[in-house]
């Protein structure tokens, strides 16, 4: 199974990648969890991506597009992956198409989970709190669903016009969300 799980930040798309990846044995590949454990190692990787992070703008595919090359060459995701956060672009897009092709896969489902404003914004203030994540203030979190709207939002209409894409709704219990996944799958 090759899964792309989207969603706006807030949404809990991390919390069900984790599930899912292991209900299914396959790894959860995060983009944002590789960039945020470069930056807390001090990797040149991380120093390079810190100050997008910080502001809510995603790294320059010219960066990014080599880590999730490298990432999904590793032998543990020979049999499938699901991926949290990428693709985000339409560039990214492509570049996932290249490497999938080279790899000899294809893309089985793009999982949207999809949620208010509202809720998202109360999910993101509350992990803020509990996480402090430098990306969560609130100027950076509107930010940061601003640009996933303009920049993310139509890659779900690419991904749909290949019939790929089941949307889910996000609104509920995290087993209530996970069975509706599951229930694509
Ligand atoms: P996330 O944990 O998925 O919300 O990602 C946190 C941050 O990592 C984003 O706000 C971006 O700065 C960066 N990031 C994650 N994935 C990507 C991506 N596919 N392209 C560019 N930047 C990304």
């Amino acid at each position: 199974m090759h899964i792309v799980l989207m969603g706006p930040p807030g949404a809990g798309k991390g919390t069900q990648a984790k599930i899912i990846s292991e209900k299914l044995h396959i790894p959860h590949i995060s983009t944002g969890d590789i960039f945020r454990s470069n930056v807390g190692a001090g990797t040149t990787l991380g120093n390079e991506a810190k100050k997008y992070l910080d502001a809510g703008e995603y790294v320059p595919d010219s960066i990014t597009n080599g880590m999730v090359r490298d990432r999904l060459a590793q032998a543990d995701a020979i049999n499938g992956f699901l991926l949290d956060g990428y693709p985000r672009t339409l560039n990214q897009i492509h570049e996932l198409d290249s490497m999938l092709k080279s790899l000899g896969q294809t893309l089985d489902l793009v999982i949207e989970i999809v949620a208010d404003t509202d809720v998202v914004v109360q999910r993101l203030t509350a992990r803020a709190a509990q996480e402090g994540r430098s990306d969560d203030g609130a100027d950076v979190m509107r930010h940061r669903l601003d640009v996933y709207a303009e920049q993310t939002a139509p890659i779900t209409k690419v991904y749909g016009e290949r019939g790929l894409v089941r949307q889910v709704d996000g609104i509920g219990t995290v087993a209530e969300v996970t069975d509706r996944i599951m229930a694509h799958l």
